[in-house]
């Protein structure tokens, strides 16, 4: 079976009336492992009718604000008022250290359960995006891949007992190893950030276009596109022409709430 994605926000940089930043929810066998805690994405996780019981772990795949900010208000609510339990965090291995900046900055040394809050609400795993290590977690396994971005960026695939694959891109510009996390996926989470851009976006900071995104669906074989990430939300239908240039399967324009 394919794992199913929820989309709990899909804007880029900041929340928008269209709803919050990155974050994405893939169902386990028991709950659910989030995909990204961009701002605005706790209080749309709660909006859309979840629990935090039901979270089985978290991945962030990056750490620019847009796909992090919201950790803190995550651990902040994992720790206060009571503390739920612990479930692991997987960020990218070389970016643990600027995590432990984040506790620096709004740890509450006064309050015992909250001094260092990221690290005594989640055990925290670094992902080291090579293509090869699996992490289990709630009958999914993954790995991790090293995206094309000015951060260490970790693209994504998931399968599901059964062998269903959903991949997601994270944030890139086009790149061997995000051809390979989505190799032959049912479902491609993929960004696309803009209609058109010039090479610094693209091939130095690393953002992909929606055909350049349609590209990659094609050049890695997959089933379904969900295109997500626009720079703005009303670009939509056009990022939905543009993939369909270089895509002949189904795509979806990621919006809160979808299921795919
Ligand atoms: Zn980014």
């Amino acid at each position: 079976m394919t794992p199913q994605c929820e989309v709990v926000g899909s804007c880029a940089t900041a929340p928008t009336a269209a709803g919050s930043a990155s974050s994405y929810l893939v169902r386990g066998d028991t709950g659910f492992v989030l995909v990204d805690a961009g701002p605005g994405s706790l209080l749309a996780y709660l909006q859309a009718g979840h629990d935090l019981a039901e979270l089985r772990a978290i991945v962030v795949t990056h750490l620019h604000a847009d796909h992090s900010l919201d950790l803190m208000a995550w651990a902040y609510r994992w720790t206060f008022p009571e503390v739920l339990p612990e479930i692991p965090l997987f960020v990218p291995a070389p970016e643990i250290r600027r995590l432990k900046q984040f506790d620096a900055l709004f740890g509450i040394p006064t309050l015992p359960t909250m001094k260092s809050p990221i690290f005594q609400s989640w055990s925290v795993h670094g992902l080291p995006q090579d293509g090869t290590t699996w992490h289990e977690v709630d009958g999914l396994r993954f790995l991790s891949y090293a995206a094309h971005h000015s951060v260490p960026s970790a693209a994504l695939r998931f399968e599901a007992n059964g062998g269903g694959v959903l991949a997601f891109s994270s944030d890139t510009g086009y790149c061997e190893a995000v051809v390979e996390a989505a190799r032959g996926a049912d479902v491609f989470v993929c960004e696309a950030t803009y209609l058109e851009a010039d090479s610094d976006a693209l091939t130095g900071h690393g953002h992909l276009t929606a055909r350049l995104a349609g590209q990659l669906a094609t050049e890695a074989g997959v089933r379904q596109l969900v295109v997500t990430h626009l720079s703005d939300p009303a670009m939509g239908p056009q990022a939905l022409v543009d993939a369909a240039e270089s895509f002949r399967g189904p795509i979806h324009l990621a919006a809160p709430g979808l299921t795919v």
